[in-house]
Order: structure tokens, then sequence, then C-alpha cells
């Protein structure tokens, strides 16, 4: 007997014909005579109507009365689920995150997972209930209803599968694992039977939408482990997916594991600021306190120790609040100009193989530049290449890349 939490995203639970394909994976695990808790999303498209509804409302729509409206598409899907499974002779019971409770920190939008309690789901699972948890919700300390912020689902089963020491916190969607790259730009990508935490952390937040960041985090500080499977296909064939896992249960180590690319940021650049200590601070000090996130970050040494320039990233839709606080900064902080780029994407290579092996950046930089593609940017951590590049360009390196590195179906 296992114990296991399952989650299914929002297309997973998107029709009546998906709930019961859902509700079928779930018999199976329950046949298999195992103990489960079911995380479930709204169902496809909801969790946008409810966030445009708030919109039409009021531009002013308060955060804590925004999270009572948007966490409702979760609470239809658990009903209708355990619903039909009881109605079919699985027996099961819902629990909202208050009822669980999920205790959040109360940052409305955005909240975090502070604890779960185990007693209820493993009183329902003494009396063989399946406990079916709605994902992305929780309640804060002062009895407020919140929610985790878009994705969030996949950290409430995450969060839980800890709770709850389950063997595995199965996560299903609609595809059919982690891929090497994005299939919808590389043909040839293929899936991964095994990624790190670590890997799949930087995969996560450069723009693989199979997880959410913060879920993967969660489960590399608690050891759990993940498998990411199809939701659509069928019941009882021998499960493919791809297991998200400690490093060192992976013997067959690749330099590059996987190729990403992200054109969500754009590229800010301040020409001609005071080379003087302070004036970095001060730019990205502002743009912290308002907070928008930069990702690359570079400065030149300037020739005369006079000037230089900065270069950040932010995403795109913060490129309008970056400027109004740029063109604030400078009446204290003097500038030549200040230039904006949002044709650019982020190309990235991941890989826990390069703390082990020198020369990597250099294919990468060799292999761009064979192909005519001009290099902007660069950054590096101890797992993971970035540049930047002309966003035209994407399909393009990720291809070249992908196949440099030797990632794809060798068919
Ligand atoms: N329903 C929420 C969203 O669409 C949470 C989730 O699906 O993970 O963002
Ligand atoms: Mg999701």
């Amino acid at each position: 007997m296992s114990r296991i939490v399952m989650k299914f995203g929002g297309t997973s639970v998107g029709s009546v014909e998906r709930i019961n394909h859902v509700a079928e994976i779930v018999r199976s695990e329950v046949e298999a005579k195992n103990q489960v808790v079911v995380v479930l999303s709204a169902m496809a498209g909801e969790t946008d109507r409810l966030v445009n509804l708030t919109k039409d409302l009021s531009k002013d729509f308060p955060t804590s009365e925004y999270d009572v409206v948007i966490s409702s598409g979760e609470q239809v899907s658990i009903g209708a689920l355990s619903g039909l499974l009881n109605s079919s002779g699985i027996k099961s019971q819902s629990l909202l995150g208050w009822q669980v409770p999920i205790v959040t920190s109360s940052d409305h939008k955005s909240a975090r997972i502070e604890a779960i309690s185990s007693e209820v789901i493993l009183k329902l699972f003494d009396e063989n209930n399946v406990v079916i948890i709605p994902g992305f919700q929780g309640i804060s300390a002062d009895g407020r209803i919140t929610t985790l912020g878009r994705g969030g689902s996949d950290t409430s089963a995450v969060a839980i599968a800890a709770a709850i020491d389950a063997d595995f916190c199965d996560i299903y969607t609609d595809v059919d694992g982690v891929y090497t790259t994005d299939p919808n730009k590389v043909p040839n990508a293929k899936r991964l039977d095994k990624i790190s935490y670590e890997e799949m952390l930087e995969m996560a937040s450069l723009g693989a939408k199979v997880l959410q960041t913060r879920s993967v985090e969660t489960a590399m500080n608690n050891d759990v482990v993940l498998r990411v499977l199809s939701s659509f296909s069928d019941v009882g064939k021998k499960k493919k997916g791809t297991l998200v896992c400690s490093e060192d249960s992976i013997s067959d180590k690749k330099i590059v594991t996987g190729v990403a690319a992200s054109t969500n940021d754009a590229k800010l650049t301040l020409t001609g600021i005071k080379d003087k200590p302070g004036v970095a601070a001060e730019i990205l000090g502002t743009l912290a306190e308002n907070n928008i996130n930069v990702d690359m970050i570079v400065q030149n040494i300037s020739n005369d120790r006079k000037t230089t320039d900065l270069t950040y990233t932010v995403p795109n839709d913060e490129v309008d609040n970056a400027k109004e606080l740029m063109d604030k900064l400078s009446n204290n902080l003097s500038y030549e100009s200040l230039i904006v780029d949002s044709n650019i994407a982020k190309i990235s290579i991941v890989g826990v193989g390069m703390r082990s092996n020198a020369g990597v950046a250099s294919q990468m930089f060799d292999v761009l530049s064979k192909n005519n593609i001009n290099i902007d940017v660069i950054s590096t951590s101890e797992i993971k290449i970035s540049v930047l590049i002309n966003k035209d360009l994407t399909e393009k390196a990720l291809n070249t890349l992908h196949e440099h590195f030797e990632l794809g179906n060798t068919n």
C-alpha cells in the first residue's frame, strides 16, 4: 500500500468527460489499495473568468475579497469529483482549504503555506475515504480566505504530500512529462525519465509551465518525490512521465539536461550613469521597493571611471512601471538615456553536470555564433547559462543548441 497525492490541473477537469476520466484514474489507485488524496484545480478557464469578473466590477477590487471569488472555482471541481466518486461506489469526502486546515500567510493573491494539519485527512483515511482537497486556497491566521498565486495548486499538492508523508506526489497534466525543451518549438524534444529538483527549479522559473516554481522548491525542501504524468493516457497503462527527484537518484547524469526559452522579459539600459558607489543600489533598490522582479543585471566597467551603462531585465508587464520609476530617479541621478527593448528572448541551458565540466559556456557561445545569433547579455549560475538574444531567433537558437548537446530523440 502506498500513500499518494494526485493533483489534476484545469484541463484535466475541464469537462464532464474529463472529470469522469479522472474518476477512473482515482479508482485504479483505490483498487490497488492505495490511500489517496486528490488535489484539484478549477475547471480550465474558470479562474481567468473569475479574475475578469473582479476586474469588471472594480479596478480597486480588494485583494481579500478577490481571493474569496477566485478560489471558488476549485470548490466546484472538488465537490463535483467527490460527488461523482461516491455515486459510483468509491467512498470519498471533499475538504475545503480551511477545513483541512491549510494555514497560510495573510498575503492575499500570493500567500505562502505555513502549516498543514494532517489530522482530519488521516481520520478520513481511517474511514476508508478518498480525500479531495482544492488546490490554490488556504486560510490565514486571522481567518480569511487566501490564494497562493496563479498555478498554486501544484504547491498545495506538494505541501499536502509533505504533511501526510506521502510516498509520491503525482502531478497529472495535459503533457506526459518534462521535456528537454519546448516540443512546440523543437519537434525532436525528448521526454526526460528523471530530472533533479535543482534542474527542474531552473526549468520552471525559465518558463517550462508544467510545474509552478514554488512547488518544486517545496518538494526539494521536503524530499517529496514528484511524478509528472499525463491525465490523457489510458487508465491502467504503465505510467511513463517524468520523475522529479534528488540528484543522487539519477545515475546517467548528462552535462546539459535541457534548453529553455523565455520571451516574457524586456531589457532596460541606462546609459551614462555616474560610476560611483550607491548608484546601482539606488536603481535596483527602487525597483525592489516597488516589487518589480529584476532578473539579469549587467554593469560595464567604465573607460574613464566617470560614467558607465547598466542593463537589467524585468517582466514585460512591468516595463511601464519600471520606465516611470527611472524617470522619477532622473531628478537626483543623472543619466544620458533609457533604452527599452522588448524584442528579446532569454535562452538558457541547464544541467547539474555543468558543475564539474568546464567549457560548456564556450560551446554554447560557439554554436550561437556559427548560427549568426548575436548575444546581448550573459549570466550564469552553477548549473545554468543564460543569454539574451533577438526574439526572432528563438527557435533557431533552441533547435541548434538542442542538437549540439544531443538532447533529442535519436531516431
Ligand atoms: N486555478 C488556479 C489557476 O488557474 C490555480 C491552479 O490551477 O493551479 O491559477
Ligand atoms: Mg498548472
